[in-house]
């Protein structure tokens, strides 16, 4: 059972966060510490990455997402598991969602948006809800993670929102258009644009069309995924009546340095937060270790170079051009 139906809105999610820090000391507890936390900015040559140590981030840094170790735990964004102090909001949009506090923030303000029904983590059938959420939760970012792009929960669909800004591509994919972006395709519905020399690089697209939204967005889904959702963090913000999307593809899941021995281990499991530049470490050693070097190397490995972006751009146009001319 969930304990109210609401119309979702920004002005509903920070009540619900208000409401916990009240009512939940582990969230209270944890909200508190992270507005203790280290954090170290890096320029990386026009940008930004700054990193986070994050001790109570061990739960998903670390946790275990093969799909063995998946079947054996209790699915915990289930509603029946959730814990007993979680407030459960639910609102419909397409089907139906919950909105609850994320215990375990990076952000001042982190929210979770689970599907209520227990369905494996894609967003190709749901891509409509997800900006359908991200219109009504206007102050905030709305993200996806892939089910091996940093999603904990892959076996159970679901996106997050969070404070804008935090993460440094929020401000970032303001300013730096003429410097990293190149339009691909420009139309009056909207525009698609490539993202390079941005080290986690990808595609952007700006449209205050729903419909647009998807056709571009589809459109690099079969550019990259080859008939299969490819492996991405997907950002979104509603500004002005207006979706702006980032796509980030992604390469690998973590760096080799997840699993190394010793010195030579970093425990990251990439996922939308580091994508945006925000770089979480849960322990003490490896925010220690980090350096402009291990974040280019680490960033690389999870994520297409320049030269490997920006081939996917005669695809695209090409793929552009049979659906601009279908009847
Ligand atoms: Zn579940």
């Amino acid at each position: 059972m969930t304990d109210a139906v609401i119309t979702l809105s920004s002005e509903e999610a920070g009540r619900l966060l208000q409401e916990q820090l009240k009512r939940w000391p582990l969230a209270a507890a944890n909200y508190h510490a992270l507005r203790l936390v280290e954090t170290r900015s890096y320029d990386l040559g026009g940008f930004t990455i700054r990193t986070q140590y994050n001790p109570a981030r061990i739960v998903s840094s670390g946790a275990k997402t093969d799909a063995k170790s998946i079947e054996k735990r209790p699915c915990f964004l289930c509603l029946h598991h959730l814990p007993k102090e979680q407030i459960k909001l639910s609102f419909r949009f397409g089907e139906e969602y919950l909105l609850l506090c994320n215990p375990y923030p990076i952000f001042s303000e982190h929210f979770t948006i689970p599907s209520v029904a227990h369905q494996p983590q894609e967003i190709t059938s749901r891509l409509e809800d997800f900006l359908r959420i991200s219109r009504a939760l206007d102050k905030y970012t709305l993200f996806y993670n892939g089910p091996k792009s940093g999603a904990s929960a892959p076996d159970h669909a679901h996106f997050q929102a969070v404070s804008s800004y935090e993460m440094p591509l929020d401000g970032e994919i303001d300013t730096i258009q003429t410097s990293r972006e190149r339009i691909l395709i420009d139309t009056e519905e909207g525009s698609l644009s490539l993202l390079t020399h941005y080290v986690r690089n990808g595609f952007v697209i700006r449209t205050k069309s729903l419909e647009q939204a998807k056709r571009f967005f589809y459109l690099l889904c079969n550019v990259a995924g080859k008939g299969e959702e490819p492996d991405m963090n997907l950002f979104c913000r509603y500004r002005n009546e207006m979706w702006q999307i980032v796509l980030i593809l992604r390469k690998a899941h973590r760096p080799w340095q997840y699993a190394a021995q010793g010195e030579e281990q970093i425990l990251t499991s990439p996922g939308a937060a580091d994508v945006g530049g925000l770089f979480i470490t849960p322990r003490r050693e490896d925010f220690d270790k980090i350096t402009v070097a291990v974040l280019r190397d680490i960033y690389g490995q999870v994520c297409y170079n320049d030269a490997e972006i920006a081939e996917f751009r005669d695809k695209i146009m090409a793929n552009w051009h049979n659906i601009k001319n279908k009847p």
